[in-house]
């Protein structure tokens, strides 16, 4: 006899577990179906993001800021460090064990709002009807008036440089290096390759980054991102762009397995690198491996995305899909609205995301930021605009802080003064492009911003001084532009 449920949800990473949370909240009887174990073989909940995504990279990105702080900045304020060190083993115990926390935690969730966790393969099948292969081999079909599909993203693999689990790796093995490299390789500098590059790079690793596209993170705004190429340069990655990986070749040296890399520069001409350890983070794709039987009903899109509208249904009667797995940026916060949404209408609520308004950082030191339109989006919509920039140099709490690099670029309508973008490099750009994120998402104009009063000294006046600057106001820089 199969069990019937009104959601059985297949994932429990970010979009899958929030679904299944928010489902069980609103009285509708929820099972949560996870394939993922942990290293010693049992169930676990929090998919890419706690256990090989967000959750750990952080922890990595945080420890080696404290490390390369202290090596690097704490002289500046008279802080004397003679012997600062780091024990790479008890850097990752550390970060392993905030994983487990962080997954048990959901699993804690899930406990309390009963959601019943079911641990093995989903796989939908026509009908609303879904196969569960637990981890034990035991099968079962299980029944839904609602599925919701989230199960996520892989990393692309590339022919030039194929995984060796050793020597070339992809950013689940980087999240595990034992030591620091001396020589580190990445193909790829878009946000994995950004962010454990900057770690490894803190630790001591020489970095070498081979990136295909002539510009610097191509899809966020330009003048930002030559500002955070300056930035990253400066603190010792070398990025190299318009760079084509041609092939890599696993060689001896000294004893030790090492990759040979041969690449086309930006000029055409060949060159090789060799390298200790090569990451290969060239994006994501959708993980929709034995995830549909022959017969669901649900359609991919032609890059293998889960076909879905902009309310998340699929091409089947009463199948949702949410999340990595399908269209839209591949980001944590955008699955799990997602998720709610979806649950929100199965529960017959008329809840709509909004995909205008979805912050993207990348958690670089400083981080960027951006939420809305770049500038090269709007050029090409057409839609005229004000711009306002702001310096972190003239924010008092940035010079204290010794942060003083990277600025705040506001972007508003040129007629209606309505927030349109906001890019920001620089300390707590994530937090302060949330601040901009809430005025955009009620509507507020570069003006609104720049009349609420903010404290004093503190880094998020680089925002309001961005807003006043829209209109040639900002009182802490010279304005280019004069306005009444
Ligand atoms: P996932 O988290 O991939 O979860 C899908 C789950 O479904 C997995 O647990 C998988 O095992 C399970 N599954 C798949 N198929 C089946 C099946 N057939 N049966 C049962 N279970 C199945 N995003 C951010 O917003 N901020 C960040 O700072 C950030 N940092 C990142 C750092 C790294 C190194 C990486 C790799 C990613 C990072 N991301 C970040 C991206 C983020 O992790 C993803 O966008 C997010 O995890 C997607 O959530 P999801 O629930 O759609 O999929
Ligand atoms: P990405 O799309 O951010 O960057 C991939 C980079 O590789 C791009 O710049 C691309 O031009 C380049 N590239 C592609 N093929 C190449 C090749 N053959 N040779 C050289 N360069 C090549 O993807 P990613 O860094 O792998 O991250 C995957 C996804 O995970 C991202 O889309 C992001 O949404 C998510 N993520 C988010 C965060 C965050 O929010 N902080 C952190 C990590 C990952």
């Amino acid at each position: 006899m199969s069990t019937k449920y009104d959601v059985i949800v297949i994932g429990s990473g970010p979009a899958g577990y929030v679904a299944a949370i928010r489902a069980a909240q609103l009285g509708l009887k929820t099972a949560c179906i996870e394939k993922w174990k942990d290293k010693g073989g049992k169930g676990i909940n929090g998919g890419t993001c706690l256990n090989v995504g967000c959750i750990p990279s952080k922890a990595l990105l945080d420890s080696s800021h404290k490390f390369h702080d202290a090596r690097e900045h704490f002289s500046i304020h008279g802080i004397t460090t003679n012997d600062v060190n780091i024990d790479v083993p008890s850097m990752l115990e550390r970060k392993n064990a905030i994983v487990k926390q962080m997954a048990n935690g959901v699993a804690g969730l899930f406990k309390a709002n009963k959601v019943t966790p079911l641990y093995g393969t989903g796989k939908l099948l026509a009908g609303r009807r879904v196969q569960l292969t637990a981890n034990d081999g035991t099968e079962q079909i299980l029944e839904a008036e609602n599925v919701i599909l989230a199960s996520g993203s892989l990393p692309v693999n590339i022919p030039v440089a194929p995984l060796d689990s050793d020597v070339i790796v992809d950013s689940t093995g980087a999240l595990e290096f034992q030591e620091v490299p001396e020589r580190l390789g990445v193909i790829g500098a878009g946000v994995i390759g950004l962010e454990l590059g900057s770690v490894w790079g803190r630790l001591g690793s020489k970095v070498v980054l081979l990136e295909a596209m002539e510009l610097f993170l191509s899809i966020m705004d330009q003048q930002v991102a030559k500002e955070s190429n300056k930035i990253l340069a400066k603190q010792g990655l070398d990025i190299r762009l318009g760079c084509r990986v041609t092939g890599s070749e696993i060689k001896q040296e000294n004893g030790k397995k090492v990759v040979e890399v041969t690449y086309t520069d930006k000029d055409g001409n060949e060159a090789k690198e060799v390298f200790d350890k090569l990451i290969v983070c060239v994006g994501r794709r959708p993980y929709t491996d034995g995830l549909l039987a022959e017969d669901s009903g649900v359609k991919l899109d032609e890059r293998g995305f889960i076909y879905v509208n902009d309310l998340c249904s699929t091409s089947a009667p009463g199948v949702w899909a949410v999340g990595d797995v399908v269209r839209g940026p591949m980001l944590a916060h955008k699955g799990s609205e997602e998720g709610v949404m979806v649950t929100e209408r199965i529960a017959g609520q008329k809840t709509v995301m909004n995909y205008d308004i979805i912050p993207n950082v990348i958690y670089t030191h400083p981080e960027i930021a951006a939420v809305g339109r770049t500038e090269e989006q709007l050029k090409a919509d057409g839609e005229p605009y004000n711009v306002g920039v702001f310096p972190f140099v003239a924010i008092g709490r940035a010079v204290a802080a010794n942060e003083q690099d990277g600025m705040v670029k506001m972007i508003a309508h040129a007629e209606t003064d309505r927030i349109l973008g906001c890019h920001i490099v620089g300390p707590s750009a994530a937090d302060l492009v949330q601040q901009v994120a809430i005025a955009m998402e009620f509507g507020s104009t570069a003006e609104d911003i720049g009349m609420t009063v903010f404290g004093h000294p503190t880094l998020s006046e680089a925002v309001r001084e961005a807003a006043l600057a829209v209109a040639g106001h900002a009182i802490h820089i010279p304005n280019r532009k004069k306005r009444k």
